[in-house]
């Protein structure tokens, strides 16, 4: 396990089967980047894009992802933000703040209901097996 400074984009249709490390992977015909976790455990991290979820901003080289990545839900729990490709470690929160991050994820998406593709997503997810 090694953990990943810098994450390099590849801009492509759809996901490969496995996800190489040190690779962001961003599909805009789904809207959607994936990575493997930046701690060196191989889980495929999943960020769709979409006015409340992430926002990725491509400089022409490096790309950088808004807001952090929280990977509450795996046994890492790693955080971090992606910022021109470079990794930047956050701390970790307390099991009150990602309960109430994870409400306002939700408060969010439920609102930008309308703006986000379902369809697309949920595909892609179940290809990733999420
Ligand atoms: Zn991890």
């Amino acid at each position: 396990m090694t953990a990943t400074a810098f994450l390099r984009p590849e801009f492509v249709e759809s996901f490969p089967p496995e996800l190489e490390p040190r690779v962001l992977y961003v599909s805009i015909p789904y809207a959607t980047c994936g990575h493997l976790c930046v701690c060196g455990c191989g889980h495929e991290i999943v960020t769709p894009l979409s006015p409340a979820q992430w926002t990725l901003t491509y400089n022409g080289r490096d790309v950088s992802l808004s807001p952090s990545i929280g990977n509450w839900g795996l046994p890492c729990r790693s955080h971090y933000w992606i910022r021109e490709g470079a990794v930047r470690w956050c701390r970790r929160f307390t099991a009150r703040e990602i309960a109430d991050n994870r409400e306002r994820d939700r408060r969010d998406l439920q609102e930008h209901h309308a703006d986000t593709a379902p369809g697309p997503i949920a595909r892609l997810y179940r290809r990733l097996g999420l």
